[in-house]
């Protein structure tokens, strides 16, 4: 039989990520959700995540200030993590070790001379737009302008895919759409609510919503991707990443108390493209590829 190549494919997804473990958490239900329904996903990761903090003490010396030898450990992990999503086309912008974790907003590693941080916008913007050459997704995934919560790769990562779709579009094989992850107020209020009182409660510090630095009004939201099917692997993935998620995390009670509710439905912003059907009160889509009519590019 002959080899399943891209262009075979109907239906592509691009999603891009700031660290390894980022695919699991926002993504990763709907990753491998659209992995298994035949879609082309290709998750391009922007760093190794050098500057994370590690959770395993047989590892701690691989931290930056010592061997500085995690992100090439993270590499592997994101291998696996892949792996358990059922993602085969895994990339890093510019090559694995191109651009580094910036760590957190305001410290010294911001100003590394490979941090994603100081990256030229263009030239990330051009590794992107190789790929987007080669995969010609409908549907590209990142997040919004802050980050989803204000860390700087994350910032770039939305700068460089949005630049890239830019450039992609001027050229021709732009996406039909663009999605930015998002976590409705309703869901969170909810997650509050079940919390309260917990032992392990993960919003034990906050009087409300409004003191997260995310949440997105249910109005704005575009999508809603129930895959609770693909909770086990979404689970699988995130242990994958030991070294960034230890085993008494917050997110494994959320997963063992709400099951996959929690874990299983990610949310999404559409920031490019027409909308699709959806239902409910705002007419939330089932589907990144809703509406999109045209045939999948050749790339
Ligand atoms: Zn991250």
């Amino acid at each position: 039989m002959a080899r399943v190549t891209i262009a075979d494919t109907p239906q592509r997804l691009l999603l891009v990520h700031a660290h390894p473990d980022d695919e699991v958490i926002g993504t990763g239900a709907t990753m491998a959700h659209y992995a298994a329904a035949g879609a082309h996903v290709t998750l391009v990761t922007c760093t190794l995540g050098e500057e994370g903090e590690i959770h395993l003490p047989e590892l701690a010396q691989l931290e930056a200030r010592q061997a500085d030898q995690l992100g090439g450990y993270r590499l592997t992990e994101l291998a696996r993590s892949c792996a358990a999503l059922g993602v085969t086309d895994q990339r890093w912008l510019g090559g694995a070790g191109r651009y580094r974790d910036s760590g957190m907003m305001g410290l010294e590693t911001n100003n590394h001379p490979r941090a994603f941080w100081q990256a030229d916008l263009d030239e990330a913007a051009g590794h992107l737009v190789e790929i987007m050459r080669e995969v010609r997704p409908q549907v590209l995934i990142t997040y919004d302008d802050n980050g989803f919560y204000g860390h700087p790769d994350h910032i770039q990562a939305h700068r460089v895919a949005m630049r890239a779709a830019g450039l992609a579009a001027a050229e021709g094989f732009g996406p039909d759409k663009i999605y930015w992850t998002a976590m409705p107020r309703s869901v969170m209020e909810a997650g509050m609510e079940a919390f309260a009182g917990s032992a392990d409660n993960p919003f034990a510090d906050l009087e409300k919503v409004d003191d997260l630095p995310f949440g997105t009004p249910d109005e704005d939201i575009a999508a809603k991707i129930d895959a609770t099917e693909q909770h086990d692997r979404k689970i699988a993935a995130l242990r994958a990443h030991a070294s960034q998620v230890p085993d008494d995390s917050w997110l494994y009670s959320i997963a063992g108390n709400f099951g996959g509710e929690f874990m299983g439905v990610e949310y999404y912003r559409l920031a490019h493209g027409a909308k699709g059907p959806g239902s409910g009160p705002h007419g939330w889509e089932s589907d990144l590829f809703a509406g999109i009519t045209a045939p999948a590019p050749v790339p």
